[in-house]
């Protein structure tokens, strides 16, 4: 078994959807087929979410019913009837106008929330496959791929969700099962959600899960390119990638894959391929293989945007490393800081993380014990396979704040081009 996995640009309209279900048609039965919420739907969900927190019912509503017409829009661009999504609408609906967020946080209800769009995709998504006759049976990600409640970034049981989702498979699949991405649930029954873009992870891990043979995420790009097109010119594709290149790359912020995609595929050796949806006769690119294998000899160039960098300093100008190590880094994790980068010196230790809502906790928590220093609106360029003269280009007219490099890769923390 194998599985597909299509992103919301894929499937943001009818076409797509019809486009979709011509490259499941065509491919080996069973098959898993992993889908997002369409378009930007799940912006527009967390706009839902950020009224009826605020407790802006109206609102709340009136943002949902331009999500609903949306929906609708492109089940009639597809022939099916309104009827087939209903149950969901009112699903949302009844949250937004009988329940109250004064229980229970942010996190929480934007689990509970703003995982309606993948719902809403899959339904769709379902119902259209068996209309053109291909056998498709929808699964409930959040009763069957059961996670923990670290809501809004939960952490996949695998064991529990084997359980689950082979009942539903049964001993002799068949068809199409067309799952939800990103979103889950905890044992005792309430959504939770992998964190934005997390539907690669949900194919990787249920992959790993399933023992399949690989997985093929259909994207709106050719493949893996060597660069984001949007930022920087001339870019190539690159068709091999090992796991490890992978893993770095992602990590760093390339936003072809999430970067806890790699792991399930790495640690059972599945294969995971990047194919163009608009042209699926086209060989994309593949990522597998463990030796340090970096075939084409392309810089690649990985741009994170919206970096804060701190620097910590132990107000009794104790040793960092050998004092506080610990205590800093439990801080880090409580407060879910992606950590980018990181350097220190006798009694500093300095750190780059991504912008988020639970800086300012952090910091005030740190200010407690060490003197706090920050610059935000940085960006950190990742170059792996470098050579000194994309360094050169890359810094040239930059003020950096950063620069680490080992043999494979050269980073540098600098001032925000986001104008460029
Ligand atoms: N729909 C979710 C998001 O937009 C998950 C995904 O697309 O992977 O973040
Ligand atoms: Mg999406």
């Amino acid at each position: 078994m194998e599985v597909y996995k299509f992103g919301g640009a894929s499937v943001q309209s009818a076409e797509g959807v019809k486009n979709l279900s011509c490259i499941v048609g065509k491919a080996e039965k069973p098959l898993v087929v992993v889908v997002s919420a369409m378009g930007k739907t799940t912006n527009a969900m967390e706009e839902v979410l950020r009224y009826f927190m605020e407790g802006e019912k109206e609102q709340a509503a009136n943002r949902f019913s331009v999500v609903k017409e949306y929906h609708i829009r492109i089940m009639e661009g597809l022939g099916l009837g309104q009827e087939r999504v209903a149950s969901v609408f009112a699903s949302v609906e009844r949250i937004l106008a009988e329940e109250t967020p004064s229980c229970n946080g942010y996190d929480y209800w934007y689990d509970r929330i703003v995982s309606f769009g993948e719902i809403l995709s899959t339904t769709i998504v379902n119902a259209y496959l068996n209309v053109q006759g291909i056998k498709s049976r929808f699964i409930d990600m959040r009763r069957s791929f059961i996670t923990d409640n670290r809501h809004r970034e939960a952490n996949v049981d695998y064991e529990l969700s084997r359980e689950r989702l082979l009942k539903e498979i049964g001993t002799e699949p068949e068809g199409v099962y067309l799952l939800q991405g990103f979103i889950g649930g905890t044992k005792e029954g309430e959504s939770t959600t992998l964190g934005r873009e997390g539907s690669d992870y949900t194919a990787a891990a249920v992959a790993n899960i399933l023992d399949c043979k690989a997985v093929t995420i259909w994207k709106d790009v050719p493949g893996i390119l060597n660069a984001d097109p949007r930022i920087f010119g001339n870019t190539v594709l690159i068709p091999r990638l090992t796991y490890v290149d992978a893993v770095e790359l992602a990590y760093s912020g390339a936003q072809i894959i999430h970067p806890k995609t790699i792991k399930p595929l790495q640690n059972k050796d599945i294969p995971l391929y990047v194919r163009p949806f608009g042209t699926p006769e086209a060989a994309g690119s593949v990522i597998k293989g463990n030796e340090g294998y970096t075939p084409h000899g392309i810089p690649v160039l990985i741009l994170k945007r919206d970096q804060i960098l701190i620097s910590i300093r132990p107000k009794d100008f104790s040793f960092v490393l050998e004092e506080s190590l610990a205590h800093i880094f439990a801080l880090m994790h409580a407060y879910r800081q992606k950590i980018n980068l990181i350097q220190s010196s006798a009694i500093r230790i300095t750190l780059s993380v991504d912008n988020s809502r639970y800086f300012s906790g952090l910091l005030e928590e740190l200010q407690k014990n060490y003197k706090v220093k920050y610059n935000d609106n940085l960006e950190l360029l990742t170059i792996r396979g470098y050579n000194s003269e994309v360094v050169e280009r890359e810094s040239a007219g930059h003020t950096v704040y950063v620069r680490q490099q080992t043999r494979r890769s050269y980073k540098l923390l600098r001032e925000s081009t986001a104008e460029r």
